[in-house]
């Protein structure tokens, strides 16, 4: 038993409390803080009637471990009461494919966001078409309106706050309200806010996704996924995943552990530099408009501040019109900006963007070229710093 739990009602710890306790047993191995990474495939039984009972509270490598267990129930603890359970998947993505999986099936259909992380769309053209099951796109700002684009067989809608790239807020509890009054689960996405900056479960998802690639590892060398249940979907999520035979390697599991007890740390400074440096660049004549929900000046940002208790590093610039040969420079002359896919890991970021080609329900036309930024642990200064020497490039290109 862990010491710090003996007596103190889980519910009543804040959220840097449980990250450091969550999931740990240390008197269950030998006083050892950290939860052994077990290795396993085959687990042996004494006798033949233990075995044929599968007496023990494990059976397969497959089927969990005290590793798996210990990072989902960390995990499950940080999602608070609401929580049933929670599903580790081998990347982000796969836990959206399993989420939707194991609430979709032949003959029904799903309303997808527009702002939508842009695999899950391939997925849901791809994979759950060929399935019997239609996908229909619709605004990410639409809120409680959500329900005219209802149909008898909608049963999920998937939502994804703020968006892929283009950082839409949306009204997760009106677009619940609508989804559950006509019999609809609600999945979302998230994983730029975590839970711990959004209790998607006590907002009205049913499912909440978060790719735990990005701060989860926080290190940007690891991929994982986690969903996490309520009541409604926890079996049903279990089943696909043990169906599909999906599980995360043990090494794997323990860098998710170890990411987890300083994520807390890590956002909060993540954060604050992003913000810092979203108002710097939004004072910048060269910016038309940064697409960051923390920012009065965001169209989402009334959303953002009711329902979000923090933001990620991670958010968007428009500049004004100018040659793409300028915002190339000034990509191209940062020098503590790292230029690739993905985020959520202890570096910066920026690469050039445009949502155009990936929308079908409604435009994305920001103005001018784009640019996604992720802020990491470096020193704000130096990171401003950077920027200054990439908007010199910027105008001696234009
Ligand atoms: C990165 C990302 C994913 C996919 O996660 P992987 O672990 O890379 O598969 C899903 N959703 C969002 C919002 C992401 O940023």
């Amino acid at each position: 038993m862990n010491k710090a739990e003996d007596g103190v009602p889980k519910a009543e710890l804040k959220p840097d409390t449980k990250l450091a306790i969550g999931g740990r047993d240390p008197f269950a191995h030998h006083g050892y803080v950290n939860t052994p990474v077990y290795h396993a495939s085959t687990l042996l039984y004494r006798t033949a009637e233990d075995f044929l009972a599968r007496r023990g509270q494990y059976f397969y490598g497959r089927r969990g471990t005290p590793t798996s267990e210990a990072l989902a129930l960390a995990l499950q603890e940080i999602e608070g009461p609401a929580c049933a359970g929670v599903a580790l998947l081998p990347s982000g993505l796969a836990a959206i494919s399993a989420a939707l999986l194991s609430t979709l099936k032949a003959g029904d259909h799903v309303l997808v966001t527009d702002s939508v992380y842009g695999p899950t769309r391939k997925f849901c053209d791809s994979v759950l078409s060929r399935y019997g099951v239609t996908t229909s796109y619709y605004d990410p700002t639409i809120g409680g309106r959500i329900a005219e684009l209802m149909q008898p067989d909608t049963r999920v809608v998937f939502t994804e706050a703020p968006g892929s790239l283009s950082f839409e807020m949306q009204d997760i509890p009106a677009i619940a309200a609508a989804a559950h009054a006509r019999g609809a689960l609600v999945l979302m996405d998230n994983t730029w806010a975590s839970p711990l900056y959004f209790r998607a479960l006590d907002k009205g998802v049913d499912l909440s996704i978060q790719s735990g690639t990005k701060y989860i590892g926080g290190h940007s060398d690891l991929m994982l996924g986690t969903v996490s249940a309520n009541q409604e979907t926890w079996s049903k999520l279990k089943d696909m995943v043990f169906a599909l035979g999906l599980c995360v390697g043990p090494d794997d599991m323990n860098l998710g552990l170890r990411g987890l007890r300083t994520m807390g740390v890590r956002l909060a400074r993540h954060y604050e530099s992003g913000l810092k440096v979203a108002r710097w660049l939004e004072q910048r004549p060269e910016v038309l408009r940064v697409l960051h929900p923390a920012l009065p000046s965001d169209p989402g940002h009334a959303i953002w501040k009711r329902d979000f208790t923090g933001a990620c590093g991670l958010f968007g610039v428009v500049f004004k019109p100018v040659l793409d040969k300028a915002v190339h420079a000034f990509l191209n002359a940062l020098t503590l900006y790292g230029m690739g896919a993905s985020w959520g890991g202890y570096e910066s970021l920026a690469i050039p963007f445009d949502c155009a080609p990936y929308r079908s329900a409604t435009a994305w036309a920001p103005g001018g070229p784009a640019v996604r930024i992720h802020i990491g642990l470096e020193d704000v200064g130096d990171l401003i710093a950077d920027l200054e020497r990439g908007f010199a490039a910027f105008a001696a290109a234009r």
